[in-house]
């Protein structure tokens, strides 16, 4: 496989096609694949998804070991501790594609979106995702794209390492929106 940014974006989509129309191939699922990646490893892309269960990034996209370095969080926010790790999966690593996926209903927005009274640290993720409720004229649909779009401008502008890469042309930031009804993953544009 080419390592070129916008061919590693083209087969994660690819691979996003398989899933939806029932030809998964499950790449790289065989126990040669994890002995061969036992050492080291290069993701063809990084990922800031959403924790919600019915997400599980390397399902979706049709992928497998040492495929994809995911960091997930309620909301996909790219708060302090992510943007750190999408630093290693990018600079340290050499991920190519930085991919910040939401997903349709997703109960972090929603629940940002109410103002909903929340027990422990859960309200902490608000102050990340209020932007995007606050531009979304109500609209959970337009929040949760909204949304994608902030999170990835964050990490434009939070990440000189990353910022870097972008200017550089090693690095794609790339943007979608999981639907939880079909299965296809929806470009955003970032
Ligand atoms: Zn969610």
């Amino acid at each position: 496989m080419s390592r070129d940014p916008h061919s590693l974006l083209a087969a994660l989509y690819a691979g996003n096609q398989r899933f939806v129309s029932g030809a998964i191939e499950s790449p790289n699922r065989h126990a040669g694949r994890v002995r061969e990646v036992a050492a080291s490893q290069r993701p063809i892309a990084a990922f800031l998804g959403c924790a919600d269960s019915r997400v599980p990034i390397e399902i979706i996209f049709d992928q497998g070991f040492g495929d994809l370095f995911v960091t997930r969080i309620a909301g996909n926010v790219a708060e302090p501790a992510i943007i750190g790790s999408l630093e290693f999966g990018t600079e340290v690593l050499g991920a190519e594609v930085l991919f910040v996926l939401g997903h349709t209903r997703c109960g972090a927005v929603t629940a940002t979106m109410q103002g909903a009274d929340v027990p422990g640290q859960i309200s902490t993720l608000y102050q990340h995702i209020r932007r995007a409720t606050r531009e979304s004229g109500g609209d959970i649909d337009v929040a949760v794209r909204r949304n994608v779009e902030i999170q990835a401008e964050v990490l434009r502008e939070a990440s000189p390492v990353i910022a870097r890469r972008l200017k550089a042309g090693s690095l794609i930031i790339a943007g979608g929106v999981y639907d939880l009804d079909t299965g296809l993953v929806v470009p955003v544009d970032v």
